[in-house]
């Protein structure tokens, strides 16, 4: 039977070291953390997202802003509220809750946060320095997941690494810290052909589909790392992820649960990025 990755233990361990270090930058040079998050409309789902960001800002001892906008703001509108938060000293971070109303163009918001407060990583800037291997700031859940192995002690070095999913935020962040990992890596996407071929190949197995019982225990290399990034909501309310559990857990040496795997480890790498956004804008180490 796999180990079964524990996210919450790992995130809450580094939240408690980002409170540290939040401390002493307080102590040290007066500086408080700000992250400022952004949220247009009325999603039920991106509120709770945006609630959870912000209690988990306050609770390591950043100071955070929620702003509110109504769901017919403008292109305009929304910019000038970014271009607001670029100028604002007290705010390091800034991020823009996804998806955004279809009137608003979130390629060209992103475009408007200043590179060094796009705590997401998601501004061409960011992304750009990643493909280059220089970078101040990682996509958060890509980031997540090589810090879960990191504290598993998983190598990824010459190691055969497949990534189901090719989205801007997961996917293809992914496949590019296991390549800068030393990993050999393969992306398998929805015009894949043989996609259990390419599964059953992988020692570290990464699905971001959002594909409930996608990945079965026959797609499974015996003692692979399967990390399941997938979370869709099932009709009677619980969450899930891409792989079949109980079958993947008996042929996997490491498996991550959905929930309690990734999932808490995105929000600590946006804590992460903003306590690194706040160092380097005060100049401090
Ligand atoms: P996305 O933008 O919808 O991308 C899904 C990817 O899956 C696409 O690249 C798509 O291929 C591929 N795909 C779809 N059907 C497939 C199939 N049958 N076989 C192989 N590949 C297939 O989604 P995302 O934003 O990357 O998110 C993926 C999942 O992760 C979602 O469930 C999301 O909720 C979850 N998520 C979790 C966290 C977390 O913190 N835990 C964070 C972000 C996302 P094409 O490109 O060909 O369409």
């Amino acid at each position: 039977m796999a180990t079964i990755i524990d996210g919450r233990a790992v995130a809450e361990k580094m939240r408690r070291e980002i409170a540290a270090d939040t401390q002493k930058l307080i102590s040290e040079r007066g500086i408080v953390p700000g992250l400022a998050v952004v949220i247009v409309g009325d999603d039920p789902a991106s509120h709770i997202y945006v609630r959870n960001k912000k209690r988990a800002a306050l609770e390591v001892g950043f100071c955070s802003e929620v702003v509110g906008l109504p769901q017919d703001t403008t292109m305009d509108e929304l910019k000038a509220v970014v271009e607001r938060l670029n100028k604002n000293e007290a705010i390091h971070g800034i991020l823009v809750q996804l998806p955004l109303p279809p009137q608003l163009d979130d390629r060209e918001i992103i475009r408007t946060i200043d590179p060094k407060k796009d705590v997401d990583a998601f501004h061409p800037i960011n992304t750009g320095g990643i493909l280059a291997g220089k970078y101040d700031f990682l996509p958060c859940t890509p980031a997540g997941i090589m810090a879960l192995l990191r504290a598993y002690d998983i190598s990824v070095e010459g190691r055969e690494c497949v990534v189901v999913g090719r989205s801007n935020i997961v996917g293809k962040p992914m496949a590019l810290l296991l390549l800068a990992a030393n990993g050999t890596v393969t992306i398998c996407h929805s015009r894949t052909k043989n996609l259990e071929e390419h599964c059953r190949r992988a020692d570290i197995l990464v699905s971001a589909v959002g594909k409930p019982g996608l990945i079965r225990g026959d797609m499974v290399k015996p003692g692979a790392v399967v990390i399941d990034v997938g979370t869709t909501r099932l009709p009677d309310g619980k969450l899930s992820g891409d792989t079949a559990f109980d079958e993947v857990g008996r042929v996997a040496s490491y498996i991550t649960p959905v929930p309690g795997g990734v999932g808490p480890m995105t929000i600590t790498m946006l804590l992460r990025n903003t306590l690194v956004a706040a160092r380097l804008q005060s100049g401090a180490k």
